[in-house]
């Protein structure tokens, strides 16, 4: 599935089509810039990240306002991923630098040493990745799993049962099987997670 960058509503996990964003998207938009109220980087500081990525040899480097994020395939505000460094600026979301980072964690060496922008990876690691910065939400303080999914619904990502909540409690068997494969890699960088699909009640 080909969208074009800036297409937020291109993350589709368990979805049998491409669905449009959220039309409800409007309701949760910061007013002043008309973009959606997601947790930004500025809200939570960046060192939760160098901190969290450090054990797993993905540096974060830090953009000015104003300059294009280097290796960003979406654009905008979102990550960027070039080689072993992940690029953010404050206004990054906070689901983008996890979701970038999570295909970074998943990719074998060989995809690492090419990687330029596009993070590429199959369906599967799509959902996979969808899954697992759900779970490292948990880890940057302030965020949280029951944050990261209403995020991912503000953003536009689709899932087949209509919210992120939705897919994560009760449609992501494939993509928690698909992360096991890659268990043992991602607890010894963050120690042993917790895969469970339960989400603590707000
Ligand atoms: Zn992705």
């Amino acid at each position: 599935m080909n969208l074009s960058p800036g297409d937020k509503a291109r993350k589709v996990s368990g979805a049998d089509s491409m669905q449009a964003a959220d039309p409800g998207l409007d309701k949760v938009s910061d007013l002043a810039s008309g973009t959606p109220a997601v947790m930004r980087i500025a809200d939570v500081g960046i060192d939760p990240f160098v901190q969290l990525f450090r054990p797993a040899g993905l540096a974060l480097s830090s953009v000015a306002a104003g300059q294009a994020i280097p290796g960003s395939h979406w654009g905008d505000d979102e990550a960027g991923l070039i080689g072993c460094t992940l690029y953010i600026r404050d206004d990054t979301p906070v689901h983008s630098a996890l979701h970038e980072a999570g295909h970074w964690l998943l990719m074998d060496a060989d995809r690492r040493a090419n990687l330029h922008t596009d993070a590429g990876g199959t369906a599967a690691e799509e959902d996979a990745v969808c899954y697992l910065q759900i779970l490292l939400a948990d880890r940057i303080p302030g965020m949280g799993r029951s944050r990261m999914l209403a995020d991912m619904d503000r953003w536009g990502y689709s899932f087949r049962l209509g919210s992120a909540r939705r897919w994560f409690v009760g449609d992501a068997e494939d993509a928690q099987a698909t992360l096991m494969l890659h268990a043992d890699a991602i607890d010894s960088a963050f120690g042993t997670l917790d895969y469970s699909p339960v989400v603590p009640i707000d």
